[in-house]
C-alpha cells in the first residue's frame, strides 16, 4: 500500500439491527475521518468487531474472529471489540487476546476515532463509559446511503430486566432520542433515496417525547409524524414489549397507511408460571388480547415473535403451553432459541436448569411448529396482488428481489427495473423462506 493512500476498514456487526444501525453509524463516523471501506473479503488497516453478549455462543465467537485476523505474514490489523461484548467483558478482553487494541461499548462508540488514536500511540485503548448526554448528538449526520431501506435507532437500553437476558446491563437504562433529532435524520434518509424505514429499540414501543407542539407522544404519535414526510413510504418498528402495546399503537396499525402491516411481539413462553419466573411483567392471556386487538384494526397483520425454550424450571408441560400459544396466535415468523445461562443475570443461578438433550428436542418441535405456520401464511399469500418496495439483486439474471408489506422476500423478474422502484405484483409461488411474482404493469417507482 502506498504511504498517501487512506486507511481502510471493515466493521462487523453481530446480533441484532440495533447492532447493524451501530455498525452503520460507526463506519459513516470513520468516513468522516477519512477512512474508507476495504474491498469486500480484502484486508483492511482497521477491524471493528461490533460484538453481541445475548447467548454464550455468540459472545464466544468474538475470540475465534479476533485469531482469524492475524495475517500469513504474521503482522494484524489494528483491532477494536465494540458492542454488548465489549461491555460486558471489558479489560478482560484485551487480557484474554492480547492483539485487541480498543474495547468501546455500545454507549461509547462515537469516541471511537479519539480511542483508535490512543491505541495507534501504543495505548489500550477501553472505553466502557455509559454517558447520559448521548452518544448521538457526537455522530456525523447522516446522508442516506445506496440502500432504499434504513434503520433508525430511536431508543435504547432496558428497564425490564427479564432475568435471563443481558440488555439492561450490556445497553444501559431505557433512553429515547429526541423527537426533532429524529424527524431531522428521518429527512436526511428520505433526501439520500431512502424509502422505508425501521424505527429501531431494544423496547421501541417504550419511546416517549415531546413532538414540535410540546405535546406528549409516544411511538404512536412519532409514527403518524413520519407518516406525513413526503418520500417515506413505509415505516417499520422492531422490537416491541406486549406491556408497552398501547391502545394508540394499535390503533395506528388501523389507521396510518404507511405503517406496515407487521407486529414483531416476542412472548418467549405460554406458560404464566415461567413468564413470571422471567419477569416478563405479562401473561398469556394479556398478550393473546394485545393479538387480538391488534387484528380486529388490521386483520392482515403478520405477527413475529421470539421463543426461549429450557428456561430454568421449564416442565413438559410448560413447554406444551408454548406450543400452545404457538398454535393460538398462528405466527407468520419467528426466532426460537435455547435459554442460554448467561453470567451475572437472575436466571444463571436458578435451580433446575434444563438438560441440553431436552432443549434440543424442544426446540426441533418448536422450530418444526413455526416453520409449519410460516410456510401456511406464505402460501396464502399466493394469488394474492400486493406491492414490493425493491432493494437487492437476485441471482438470475434480470431478476430483483423485494421486500412485501408483510416483510417477505420476493423474486420478481421485470426489465427496467431499479433497486428502490415499487412496483405492484402478483404472488405467484411461496417457499418457507421466500416467494415469486410476477410484475402487474411496469414500473411505477
Ligand atoms: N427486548 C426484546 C424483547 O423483550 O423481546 C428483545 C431483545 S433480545 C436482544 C432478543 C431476543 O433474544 C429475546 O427476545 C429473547 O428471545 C432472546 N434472548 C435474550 N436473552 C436470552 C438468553 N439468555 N438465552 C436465550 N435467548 C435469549
Ligand atoms: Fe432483554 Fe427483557 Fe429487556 Fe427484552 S425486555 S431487552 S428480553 S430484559
Amino acid at each position: 500500500m502506498k504511504s498517501d493512500s487512506p486507511k481502510t476498514f471493515h466493521v462487523k456487526s453481530f446480533g441484532c439491527q440495533m447492532n447493524v444501525y451501530d455498525g452503520e453509524r460507526m463506519a459513516e463516523m470513520l468516513g468522516a475521518q477519512g477512512y474508507v471501506p476495504a474491498a469486500e473479503g480484502g484486508d483492511a488497516d482497521l477491524v471493528v468487531l461490533n460484538t453481541c453478549h445475548i447467548r454464550e455462543k455468540a459472545a464466544e465467537k468474538v475470540y475465534s474472529d479476533i485469531g482469524r485476523l492475524k495475517r500469513e505474514d504474521g503482522s494484524r490489523p489494528t483491532i477494536a471489540v465494540a458492542g454488548c461484548v465489549a461491555q460486558a467483558e471489558g479489560a478482560e478482553i484485551a487480557r484474554r487476546a492480547p492483539s485487541v487494541d480498543v474495547v468501546v461499548g455500545p454507549q461509547a462508540y462515537h469516541r471511537l476515532p479519539d480511542l483508535i488514536a490512543r491505541a495507534e500511540k501504543g495505548e489500550k485503548a477501553i472505553d466502557l463509559d455509559m454517558p447520559v448526554d448521548s452518544k448521538f448528538g457526537a455522530l456525523p449526520k447522516r446522508a442516506g446511503g445506496q440502500r432504499p431501506t434504513a434503520f433508525l435507532t430511536v431508543q435504547e437500553g432496558c428497564d425490564k430486566f427479564c432475568t435471563y437476558c443481558v440488555v439492561p446491563y450490556t445497553r444501559g437504562a431505557e433512553i429515547s432520542r429526541p423527537f426533532a433529532d429524529l424527524i431531522a435524520e428521518a429527512r436526511a434518509l428520505v433526501a439520500g433515496g431512502v424509502r422505508e424505514i425501521t424505527l429501531l429499540g431494544q423496547n421501541v414501543n417504550a419511546w416517549d417525547g415531546e413532538d414540535d407542539k410540546g405535546r406528549a407522544i409516544g411511538l404512536d404519535g412519532l409514527i403518524r409524524a413520519l407518516a406525513s414526510e413526503d418520500g417515506l413510504e413505509r415505516i417499520r418498528y422492531t422490537t416491541s414489549h406486549p406491556n408497552d402495546m398501547t391502545d394508540g399503537l394499535i390503533a395506528a396499525h388501523g389507521e396510518v397507511e404507511k405503517l406496515m402491516p407487521f407486529l414483531h411481539l416476542p412472548v418467549q413462553a405460554g406458560s404464566d408460571r415461567i413468564l413470571a419466573a422471567m419477569n416478563r411483567s405479562h401473561t398469556v392471556d394479556s398478550y393473546l388480547r394485545i393479538i387480538e386487538r391488534v387484528r380486529a384494526v388490521r386483520p392482515d397483520i403478520a405477527i413475529s415473535g421470539d421463543f426461549i425454550v429450557g428456561f430454568p424450571g421449564e416442565s413438559d408441560e410448560d413447554f406444551d403451553a408454548t406450543l400452545a400459544i404457538v398454535r393460538a396466535t398462528n405466527y407468520a415468523m419467528a426466532y426460537s432459541f435455547k435459554y442460554s445461562r448467561r453470567p451475572g443475570t437472575p436466571a444463571a443461578t436458578m435451580d433446575e436448569q434444563v438438560d441440553e438433550a431436552v432443549m434440543n428436542d424442544r426446540l426441533q418441535r418448536l422450530q418444526a411448529l413455526l416453520n409449519e405456520q410460516q410456510q401456511a401464511f406464505n402460501s396464502a399469500t399466493v394469488g394474492r396482488t400486493t406491492r414490493l418496495l425493491l432493494e437487492r439483486t437476485g441471482k438470475r439474471e434480470g431478476q430483483l428481489i423485494g421486500k412485501s408489506p408483510w416483510l417477505q422476500s420476493v423474486h420478481v423478474t421485470a426489465p427496467g427495473l431499479a433497486i428502490g422502484d415499487m412496483i405492484d405484483v402478483r404472488i405467484t409461488s411461496a417457499g418457507p423462506n421466500s416467494l415469486g411474482a410476477e410484475p402487474l404493469m411496469a414500473e411505477i417507482g
